[in-house]
């Protein structure tokens, strides 16, 4: 399967950005936010002296149930040095084809680390547990070393899906049985946590590294913590300096994320309420075809109501709304800056945008 992403189409002349529904990354800090921004207390970062970012890594480990955390600049950086310390050059990650560590990251995995990563296939953004078992080889010298199992949860080009306690506990089973280390995506755990009421502790659970994004629904401008074992982390540290990801005063981003931890979980369930919204209501348009959301992203092709997908995005870009295709589909992300009301008034406008076709 391609994975491709369309950025929006940028017009000077379009009317100001009313609804944004492009990505959870969209969030604005909000003013509690920005206050505890604000007050940040701060050190060296870098030489693990600052007391703010040690708190959120504290948080962090606790919350996922695992011995250590580290504070990285996104959530990219955080799959890179994950991989750069699970495997060796010409090793084998596993993953699903539509993974963000395959599609989204540059390649990075490949450029940095030398590795090869094995495109799994499954309905929503999931390999089933056969299809990981099929893809398993015996050790030989002719084959890749394969040493990560990979997962997202939840499965972003999937739809936003969540995978079940049970599969990720069967899926984590099979990786160790076969020597493998396992790293979980987490850049939207805590949407699965709030959609489902496991916690991430138990979902972390048999995942040797597992990270969370506080730059996406959780609504901080940056970073993302990776949290595993001692050894884990203090390698991690070593490719973060490497990287170039080691800073400094960094407690005021991490503020916002301790922050984030405080305010913005519980309020998740309001983010997929909107998403099932949205979902209805586009789905009671004749010819539009709608993923039902388990979560805060909703996945829908409007081509059965006579209208091509860019030319939907243009026609809602002309109304003040904001949102791009992704893999062949539109892509809409409901975060803490969408309310009921603008969900309800995107539905009006792609009914009247159909009307007009
Ligand atoms: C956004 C995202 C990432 C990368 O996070 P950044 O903080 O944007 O670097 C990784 N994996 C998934 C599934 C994501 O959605």
């Amino acid at each position: 399967m391609m994975t491709t992403y369309t950025p929006p189409p940028r017009d000077p002349k379009a009317p100001p950005v009313r609804i944004n529904l492009l990505s959870d990354t969209q969030t604005r800090p909000t003013p509690g936010m920005r206050e505890a921004i604000a007050r940040a207390e701060v050190g060296d970062e870098q030489i693990g002296d600052d007391p703010t970012v040690n708190l959120l890594c504290e948080r962090v480990a606790d919350l996922l149930g695992k011995q250590a955390a580290v504070f990285m600049p996104s959530g990219t950086m955080c799959n890179v040095a994950a991989t750069l310390v699970h495997c060796r050059p010409g090793d084998e990650i596993l993953a699903h084809e539509t993974a963000h560590i395959i599609a989204r990251e540059g390649g990075a995995h490949a450029a940095l680390g030398g590795f090869q990563i094995t495109p799994l296939s499954g309905p929503d953004g999931q390999f089933s547990p056969d299809t990981l078992r099929g893809a398993i080889h015996p050790r030989s010298r002719y084959q890749p070393p394969q040493t990560v199992v990979s997962v997202e949860q939840t499965a972003n080009i999937g739809g936003g899906t969540i995978w079940t306690k049970a599969a990720l506990d069967e899926v984590a089973q099979i990786a160790r049985q076969n020597g493998m280390a396992t790293h979980m995506d987490g850049a939207r755990l805590l949407n699965a946590c709030v959609a489902t009421g496991i916690s991430a502790r138990d979902m972390a659970a048999g995942w040797d590294s597992a990270w969370i994004d506080f730059s996406k629904g959780l609504g901080a401008p940056v970073g993302g913590v990776i949290a595993g074992s001692h050894d884990f982390i203090d390698e991690v540290w070593r490719w973060k300096q490497r990287l170039g990801g080691s800073m400094r005063q960094a407690g005021v981003c991490a503020a916002a994320c301790v922050y984030a931890l405080d305010h913005h979980v519980d309020r998740l369930a309001d983010d997929h309420a909107n998403a099932r919204a949205l979902a209805r209501g586009l789905s009671q348009i004749q010819g539009i075809e709608v993923q039902q959301p388990e979560t805060n992203l909703v996945f829908f092709r409007p081509e059965g109501a006579g209208v091509g997908g860019d030319d939907m995005i243009k026609a809602l870009r002309q109304r003040g709304v904001l949102l791009a295709m992704m893999d062949g589909r539109i892509r809409a992300c409901t975060h803490l800056d969408v309310s009921a009301g603008m969900i309800e008034e995107t539905v009006g406008l792609v009914r009247e945008i159909v009307r007009g076709a």
